[in-house]
């Protein structure tokens, strides 16, 4: 039997081969360690470094030096709150971000909470969109930071960057966006969007896990965040530690491939998506989680009134694999922290199922899986009578 079609690319996405190889030698003979410039096996795994840094960077805008390798979002996401947070302490003490962040920000901000730090969380429209004008009244003195993710990560919903940065520039604030989900996928330019800070991570681009990056703004204005990870000094003493050569390397490879392939990927995916849309609303009675207009091209996030979610995922099992919600909370049974946040009852998030294209699905994939998920409808609608 074959393995199930995979279309849960919002969790992680599959090592691009191209990448895959690149990063091969720098578990063989070009071992060194990037910092180790006394030898030629040092400097080898420096300039595959540093081209990786350039690749990054020019992906988003960015300047090389701006950029600074971390373990993955997460860790970009604690460096840039917590790290922030601490150096600006004589400015304030107060943080804005939004109800439906990921884990790794929001535990961030409770985190800084018990601190000492002061956190107001925004709240989101059905669609998943902040209200601009609920930004700007929420900004005090005392704020320092606003942290808006770029894109969703369970229903795709895609923030107006450049208004939220240009608002907090207004206001000398800072702006950190977690763009894990963006970045790859759809065009950021650091500079138009008005970003000071921002995550991402390369297993949500075929990128290796383990392995992600943090833009820090170095002018207009020079941005500057207190260490978390204590220890050598490296990238500029943001984040001690050996640099994981190879992870960089397929990083810097999966960046270089993103530009040149993601706005193709992005209407290729986008029409399976709207296909797909449209057929599991006729056959199986879809509603979708956002606002067509404004999400990620890859993904779908739809919910079947009445339906758990985890039946017609188990019985779908063995022809694709989808997930009920973001993969952090797939082990609890508390209901989605985002679809309640859009207004959803704690039934509807539980007959929500979320459905992530990748650039490894085919024509033909779209077909089957939402007959799949149609006949799995139809037979758990029996079942209830
Ligand atoms: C996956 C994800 C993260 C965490 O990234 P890691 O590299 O796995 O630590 C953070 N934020 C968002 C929006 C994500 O989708």
């Amino acid at each position: 039997m074959s393995p199930p079609i995979y279309m849960d690319s919002h969790s992680t996405t599959p090592v691009d081969p191209r990448v895959m190889e690149e990063m091969l030698p720098y578990f063989g003979a070009r071992f060194g360690n990037a910092s180790s410039l006394d030898h030629s096996y040092g400097h080898e795994a420096s300039e595959a470094v540093e081209g990786a840094r350039g690749r990054v960077a020019g992906l988003v805008g960015a300047r090389p030096e701006e950029i600074v390798f971390t373990g993955g979002a997460t860790e970009s996401n604690n460096i840039a709150l917590a790290g922030c947070m601490d150096r600006y302490s004589k400015k304030g003490d107060h943080l804005i971000t939004c109800a439906t962040e990921h884990k790794a920000v929001l535990e961030t901000a409770r985190w800084l909470e018990g601190a000492g730090k002061r956190v107001t969380y925004l709240p989101v429209d059905m669609n998943g969109e902040i209200d601009l004008e609920g930004l700007e009244a929420a900004i005090t003195d005392r704020t320092v930071m606003v942290s808006i993710m770029a894109a969703n990560n369970e229903i795709g919903t895609i923030s107006d960057l450049e208004a939220i940065g240009e608002l907090a520039h207004k206001r000398e604030v800072l702006f950190h966006t977690d763009a894990a989900q963006a970045v790859g996928h759809i065009p950021i330019d650091v500079n138009k969007m008005n970003v000071d800070l921002m995550s991402m991570s390369a297993h949500k681009m075929y990128g290796p896990k383990g392995t992600g990056a943090l833009y820090v703004r170095g002018i207009m204005p020079r941005v500057h965040v207190s260490p978390m990870v204590h220890g050598g000094g490296q990238e500029r003493n943001m984040r001690s530690g050996s640099l994981n050569v190879p992870g960089i390397v397929g990083f810097g490879i999966a960046a270089k491939i993103a530009k040149s392939e993601m706005d193709g990927e992005a209407k290729r995916l986008g029409s399976y998506r709207s296909q797909m849309l449209e057929r599991l609303i006729d056959s199986a009675g879809a509603t979708l989680n956002a606002d067509p207009r404004n999400v990620l091209p890859h993904n779908l996030n739809v919910r079947f009134e009445g339906i758990e979610a985890k039946a017609i995922i188990n019985s779908v099992s063995d022809t694709v694999a989808i997930s009920a919600s973001s993969a952090c909370t797939t082990q609890s049974v508390d209901a989605s922290h985002v679809l309640l946040a859009i207004g959803l009852s704690e039934q509807q998030a539980h007959s929500s199922v979320r459905i992530g294209l990748g650039k490894f699905n085919v024509d033909g994939d779209s077909v089957i899986v939402v007959d799949a998920i149609t006949k799995a409808v139809q037979n758990l609608m029996c079942v209830m009578g």
